[in-house]
């Protein structure tokens, strides 16, 4: 992962100063280490949410990051994992309506982790797409290829993949923010 070489542009704690109040909670895309050192910055007690079975993932990357891991989720609230339920139209594995009002969606696309979970949002500014590593790169995501590196299940990642591209093909002003680049 060179978490070496990744390169921090803004740091979450300067970010959240400027914000009118507290986080009330952290959604996650799934939990290896480059999506979790924002967590550092987050106070205490505060609830984090994720897919399925994401915290006892036991890839062999997960044993040499697991206490990177650990210590990005220490001293937060219980993880939660999201009740996914079937989708009637069969467009995703499994999706939750997070409010109940349709303005955030968490929708399972298992594949690059067996949790992994993108989010569809409506925003102030038109509706968004967060893929996670479900897709990290532009490059990926133009051409139809999933990640290779660190995913546990290639076909499912490509499945899955598959299935974000047709939602954003479906609805030409999603705007699609990719796990690893704009
Ligand atoms: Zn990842």
């Amino acid at each position: 992962m060179h978490l070496e070489a990744m390169k921090i542009h803004v740091a979450l704690g300067d970010w959240l100063a400027a914000q009118p109040g507290p986080v009330a909670g952290v959604f996650l895309t799934h939990l290896h280490p480059d999506h979790l050192t924002g967590l550092a910055d987050v106070a205490a007690g505060t609830p984090v949410f994720a897919g399925p079975g994401e915290a006892g993932e036991r890839a062999l990357v997960n044993l040499f990051l697991q206490s990177n891991i650990d210590r990005a989720l220490a001293g937060k609230g219980p993880l939660a994992a999201w009740p996914f339920a079937a989708e009637a139209g069969g467009a995703f594995e499994g999706v939750v309506d997070i409010f109940g009002d349709g303005s955030a969606w968490a929708l399972w696309v298992p594949g690059h982790t067996g949790g992994s979970t993108a989010y569809l949002l409506r925003t102030s500014g038109g509706p968004v797409l967060l893929t996670g590593d479900a897709c990290h790169t532009r490059w990926g995501w133009d051409h139809d290829v999933e990640p290779g590196s660190f995913s546990s299940d290639l076909p499912r990642s490509a499945g899955n993949l598959a299935r974000l591209r047709r939602l954003a093909a479906e609805h030409p002003g999603l705007d699609v923010r990719l796990g690893h680049q704009r």
